[in-house]
């Protein structure tokens, strides 16, 4: 791993400081992307046949307004940030004044295989960072894609890739970095937070959790299950902010199952196994996992599985036991556990089971719920009367709470996360007030002002 002393020696030479470095390295990054539109596209295809449209719009498109935010407001954001000042430094000037960490190590997983490992370097690139990004091994074809891209676009003492499974992620986290940013289980999140602490690293933790999603008796329910099947259905269910399990009013119980039904069929046909629009599990290892979850449970509706494809439809389950293996982790699939509740205390019997989970949602129509819900439960983040959409506003902070994660990014945040905020005050000579120096002799009535100097 010759890049490591490469990187760290091109770091010193400040050239990443510069902000017209980072733009044009944004430029190239964003030309060479939409050269290779069609090829990443069918690189995750062969990995785990995504459909080309959730590829453009939560892959390359998701990548690029993510450059692009940053090639807009780099300049605002790297300017010293003017801070007011108190009394007891006055006179001065006080700023932040954001400076590289120096050398970043992205990890990612497997379920948004460009997305994952491209958002966080392009806010290390931004911020002024040197990256080594690690692609999932479960991916292949899309971690060589990216290799390609990011090869044709920097020099490897800037931004480098190392393809490999979990020997290779182990023998680049026993180094020293500045900033260590993984996505992924919080099984492994543990590992990587201890390989940090060795070096006393930052690290941000992307991991997950078992969403859950709230549905009472005011919901629009046509509504909540279009957009209940949308979120759970994305990647086939792959995705760390689909919703984990429902919790719905048992008033509207039977109504909503069979809007859910109606809906996965106006979206994916009679038959599922025949849909162009839905994804595959990403390997044998998780589709025998997702298989066996469904042992022993009522199924509702779905449960379709084709081995030779690892293909799983959409499946609904009925009130599954809470000790099920369905309900011990996050389901990471098509499969969604139905459960019906009558009171607050029913849901909280549920959720707060579990760790604090990376998003929550609930339908509801009623202000007052809305409002309890975002106080009473830990989440990462969250929508009302919707599911996994809040990530695609740049503006708000991703990133979980607890056991879902640690830190969080794109946009601004992510400029924030790969950037140390330098406090700096610059003191006027004009005036030097005797007060805070020895000998202490304040007279009484005078030291007991001290305290409005903070
Ligand atoms: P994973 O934790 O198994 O693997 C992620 C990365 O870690 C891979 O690059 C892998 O090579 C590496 N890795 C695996 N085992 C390792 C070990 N023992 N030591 C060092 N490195 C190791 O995760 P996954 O299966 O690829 O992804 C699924 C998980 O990721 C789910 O839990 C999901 O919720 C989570 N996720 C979170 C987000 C988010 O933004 N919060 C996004 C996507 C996925």
């Amino acid at each position: 791993m010759e890049f490591y002393e490469k990187q760290q020696a091109f770091f010193l030479t400040q050239k990443t400081r510069n902000l017209s470095f980072r733009r044009d390295a944004l430029k190239r990054l964003r030309n060479e992307i939409v050269k290779q539109e069609d090829a990443i596209a069918e690189a995750i295809y062969a990995d785990f046949k995504k459909p080309r449209f959730e590829t453009f719009i939560a892959e390359t498109q998701f990548v690029l307004a993510e450059i692009n935010t940053m090639i807009k407001n780099l300049e605002f954001w790297a300017q010293p940030e003017r801070i007011s000042g108190n009394l007891a430094n006055f006179p001065s000037r006080n700023y932040i004044c954001r400076e590289p960490l120096g050398q970043v190590l992205v990890i990612a997983p497997w379920n948004y295989p460009f997305q994952l490992i491209m958002a966080p370097l392009v806010g290390a690139i931004a911020a002024g960072n040197t990256v080594v990004a690690k692609p999932s091994e479960l991916t292949p074809n899309t971690a060589e894609i990216v290799k390609k891209i990011i090869q044709n676009v920097f020099d490897p003492e800037h931004v480098a890739v190392v393809l490999g499974g979990v020997e290779v992620s182990q023998e680049l986290l026993s180094k020293r970095w500045d900033h260590i940013f993984f996505t992924g289980s919080p099984q492994v999140g543990r590992i990587v937070y201890e390989s940090a602490a060795k070096h006393l690293t930052p690290v941000t933790l992307e991991l997950g959790g078992k969403n859950p999603c709230i549905v009472d008796e005011t919901a629009s329910i046509s509504l909540t299950a279009k957009r209940i099947v949308w979120g759970k259905s994305l990647n086939l269910g792959q995705t760390c902010l689909a919703p984990d399990y429902l919790l719905v009013h048992h008033s509207v119980k039977d109504k909503l199952i069979q809007k859910l039904k109606d809906k996965i069929v106006e979206a994916y046909g009679e038959n599922q196994t025949e849909s162009q629009d839905l994804a595959r599990i990403v390997n044998e290892r998780h589709y025998d996992r997702l298989k066996s979850l469904l042992k022993g449970q009522h199924i509702l509706y779905g449960g379709e599985t084709v081995d030779e494809d690892n293909f799983i439809g959409l499946t609904l389950i009925d009130e599954p036991d809470l000790d099920s293996p369905l309900m011990q982790g996050e389901v990471f699939g098509p499969i969604l556990p139905i459960f019906s509740y009558k009171n607050q205390s029913d849901i909280d019997a549920i959720v707060k089971r579990y760790e604090k989970p990376l998003a929550a949602y609930l339908f509801s129509n009623k202000r007052a719920a809305q409002k309890e819900f975002i106080a009473r439960y830990g989440f990462g983040g969250g929508v009302i009367n919707d599911t996994v959409i809040h990530i695609a506003n740049k503006k708000l902070p991703f990133g979980g709470v607890g056991h879902s994660g640690v830190g969080a990014y794109h946009g601004k945040t992510s400029f924030d996360v790969f950037s140390h905020k330098k406090a700096i005050v610059k003191r006027g000579r004009w005036i030097d007030p005797p007060l805070r120096y020895a000998p202490y002799k304040l007279p009484e009535r005078i030291a007991k002002w001290v305290k409005y100097l903070f």
